[in-house]
């Protein structure tokens, strides 16, 4: 057979020139769809073969990539299936180029940005190659006996026009090489092949050869005097990916140390063990395998999003899976594979796949689960990991209402002591310390326990029990449960007077009367930035502090918000004041030292010494003023 030119038939408009501008940040994928090619090609035969059909041994089916600096070409080499000269003019000619050609077609008239959004941009296949090569050459065999079944070599510059004629070759498989254009030369450097071996092809089912390693072999035979086995340095050619990863084997097959090294292999700049992981593994109703990692997150962490990598068939796809699992579980680590996930279409199409929705409906319950069952079979290790995984559960609780359903069953509150209750364990825990059963039932919670140290000891030392709420998204997730716990509500300990909190049948008998309330009233008034407190006189017992600051319960709260920026608009110009209460306890003997003193220098002595010691209890006391407390402290002592 001579050489033959033939045209490959265009049906609209020649798309060489689009492919070569086409998605020009990810020009990098020519070699994953190249390889995947490869290693498709190599599955087929390994297929044909166990059904008997293929006379040949199988040999070595190492894929071989390899680059040629001087000549300027990337090849890539496999042992799989091959092709015959019809197949070629069959497959690559006219069904490759016919769907590179319905997918440039999709895809042309989209920004950039778009396109980029184009989850895993499967579909250019074998066309892609032009992005990066001015020059492509096939030369294959196919595994087939008899016939027109000589090897082919085939090669097209990038125009329509092809030429194919026939070739010696004995070997089966295919050898795709790629001639690099001159912008896209950087493609040529060992290191930027590793990246995108180590990128895409990490978990491929076939190994892959790239390059060499140097490794200490040992010399049969040889030991030196400690009688250690001698070694000696050789170089081997380099397999650079794991064909077996662990998320395909089956989990009861799997130790709990092979997940930990299958995660250091995942991250290896990871330095942190996981606190677990779930292994997902299904087939039906759709197909999907993974290991999801709960990662430990530090104290001033950095929650980290697109740490899950996205695999079809072991290939990679993309490290951002938002829209195909919850939002919450974005956080995790770890890998998802399925082929079932439509790999072209853009994000927002995603989100509303059924596919998609069923997958991310199944990856929700099954954390549920996992998680639900830890909690079951070893609730001492679950409330070790708890502080750690609280901020995913309660990620979820907030975003999905389906995980909330789950989750409350074994969502964990922590209280002062350090001791963890289930939600329905602390309502049953607090209940009988509040006596009043028309009244809603109060949570009292600390944000800081060192800050609130005061209120938190007032409150127990009155039989009340105090939760710390101190995570990232406690104030949150109190909301929430505000909404789904029925008659009951969450109250910081330093809100309000626990009497006011939480009501009690038998107020105490006031020492003062209105009048005297209001002589030591203006006493105080005088003494203090009056703007900022509004004071209220409360009748606490004589052991009580003569003087608490509270801070609002809502104001806090809208405040707090506002922090964050979500009630700021709302709320108009220049924020919300920063305003409190002044509780005055009318039964402390100080207060009425201080309205029975006839010396107005010392009754002010007295009414700033209170209100600083209330100040100091909840860190309102800063800079000059702090000093003048001790200052004044020093004169009182003396
Ligand atoms: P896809 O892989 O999605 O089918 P491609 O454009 O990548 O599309 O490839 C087109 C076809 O060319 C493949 O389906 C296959 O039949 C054939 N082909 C490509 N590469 C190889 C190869 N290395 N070995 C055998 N056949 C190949």
């Amino acid at each position: 057979m001579t050489k033959q030119k033939g045209n490959i038939d265009i049906k609209t408009e020649n798309i060489f020139p689009i492919i070569k501008k086409f998605l020009y940040s990810d020009h990098e994928i020519f070699l994953r769809e190249i390889i995947s090619n490869a290693v498709d090609a190599t599955q087929k035969l390994k297929t044909i073969a166990s059904m008997g059909k293929v006379k040949d041994d199988l040999g070595d089916l190492t894929i071989h990539v390899e680059v040629d600096k001087k000549k300027k070409t990337i090849t890539v080499r496999d042992r799989g299936i091959g092709m015959t000269r019809d197949e070629v003019e069959k497959y690559i000619n006219q069904i490759a180029f016919s769907s590179a050609e319905e997918f440039v077609k999709k895809f042309k008239n989209k920004s950039e940005a778009e396109s980029n959004a184009i989850i895993g941009h499967f579909g250019l296949g074998f066309y892609s190659s032009f992005m990066v090569a001015e020059n492509v050459e096939i030369k294959t065999k196919t595994y087939k006996k008899g016939g027109s079944t000589k090897a082919v070599h085939w090669e097209c510059d990038g125009s329509p026009e092809y030429t194919i004629q026939e070739l010696d070759k004995e070997d089966r498989g295919t050898e795709i090489i790629l001639h690099i254009d001159e912008e896209n030369k950087d493609f040529l450097e060992d290191y930027k092949i590793n990246e995108l071996l180590s990128k895409y092809c990490k978990f491929l089912p076939v190994p892959i050869q790239f390059g060499t390693e140097k490794i200490q072999e040992p010399i049969e035979g040889e030991k030196d005097k400690d009688g250690n086995q001698k070694t000696k340095e050789v170089e081997r050619p380099k397999i650079i990916n794991n064909p077996n990863p662990l998320w395909k084997t089956k989990p009861s097959e799997v130790k709990e140390e092979d997940y930990k090294s299958f995660y250091r292999e995942l991250y290896p700049m990871n330095f942190d063990e996981p606190l677990f992981q779930i292994h997902l593994n299904v087939d039906y109703p759709f197909n999907l395998t993974g290991i999801l990692y709960f990662p430990k997150v530090k104290k001033d962490y950095e929650l980290q999003r697109n740490k899950i990598q996205l695999y079809s068939n072991q290939v990679f796809v993309t490290d951002s899976v938002e829209g195909i699992v919850p939002d919450f579980l974005t956080l995790l680590h770890g890998v998802i594979d399925s082929p079932d996930i439509p790999l072209n279409v853009s994000r927002s199409y995603l989100q509303s796949d059924n596919n998609v929705k069923k997958i991310s409906n199944y990856i929700n319950k099954k954390v549920a689960d996992k998680l639900a069952e830890i909690f079951k079979n070893d609730r001492e290790g679950f409330e070790k990991k708890w502080d750690d995984i609280k901020i995913f559960i309660e990620y979820g609780m907030i975003s999905e209402p389906k995980f909330y359903e789950k989750a409350e069953k074994f969502a964990l509150l922590k209280n002062t002591e350090g001791k963890y209750f289930t939600f329905e364990e602390y309502k049953k825990h607090i209940e009988p310390t509040q006596k009043d059963k028309d009244k809603k039932l109060i949570y009292l919670y600390a944000t800081n326990v060192d800050e609130q140290y005061s209120y938190i000891e007032t409150a127990r030392d009155k039989g009340y029990d105090v939760l710390v709420m101190d995570g990232a998204l406690d104030s949150h997730f109190i909301n929430n449960l505000e909404q789904k716990f029925e008659s009951s509500g969450f109250a910081r300990v330093d809100s309000n007077t626990i009497d006011k909190l939480i009501n009690k049948d038998d107020e105490a008998p006031s020492k003062l009367d209105d009048k005297q309330k209001e002589t030591v009233k203006a006493v105080i008034e005088r003494n203090i930035d009056s703007q900022k407190f509004n004071i209220v006189f409360e009748n606490l017992s004589e052991t009580d502090m003569p003087v608490i600051i509270m801070q609002n319960e809502f104001m806090r709260r809208m405040k707090d918000m506002e922090a964050i920026g979500g009630g700021g608009g709302m709320m108009g110009l220049g924020g919300l004041p920063e305003t409190y209460e002044m509780v005055v306890n009318a039964n402390n003997p100080l207060i009425s030292k201080i309205l029975n003193d006839k010396n107005e220098e010392a009754q002010d002595k007295l009414v700033k010494q209170v209100y600083d010691l209330a100040r100091l209890s909840k860190n309102l006391l800063k800079g000059k003023e702090l000093t003048d407390f001790v200052k004044r402290s020093i004169d009182i002592i003396e």
